[in-house]
């Protein structure tokens, strides 16, 4: 059976905290839960001008992937609100090729 996933290209995040938001709507979330949670790295010197700075979006082990929207033919709410478009929902394996010679990328499958 196929496995699904998140592909997150966190090197275009803007942290704009949409994903967060739209997942929290989606869900019914209380103030403090989250099926999705924005962590901010940095920013701390590595060398020279080179710097640590980024946006990670995480899903959480309360994303289920928005199964009842993908019933529905919808995209998952994280991946339909985010305005950088740096979301891909996907076949586990089809997610992988796409990392494939590129950098600041992470790949999320649920349990
Ligand atoms: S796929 Fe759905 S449940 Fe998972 S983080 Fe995105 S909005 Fe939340
Ligand atoms: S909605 Fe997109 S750009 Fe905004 S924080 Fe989430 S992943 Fe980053």
């Amino acid at each position: 059976m196929a496995r699904y996933g998140l592909l997150i290209d966190y090197e275009y995040c803007t942290g704009c905290h949409s994903c967060e938001v739209a997942c929290q709507m989606e869900h019914n979330l209380p103030v403090g839960k989250f099926g999705i949670q924005l962590a901010e790295i940095g920013p701390w010197q590595i060398e020279g001008d080179k710097w640590q700075y980024a946006y990670i979006p995480v899903p959480t082990d309360l994303c289920d992937l928005c199964g009842k929207r993908l019933a529905k033919g919808k995209l998952p709410s994280c991946v339909h609100h985010c305005q950088a478009n740096v979301m891909k929902f996907g076949k586990v394996e089809d997610l992988a090729k796409e990392m494939e010679g590129k950098s600041h990328m992470v790949l999320f499958t649920p349990k």
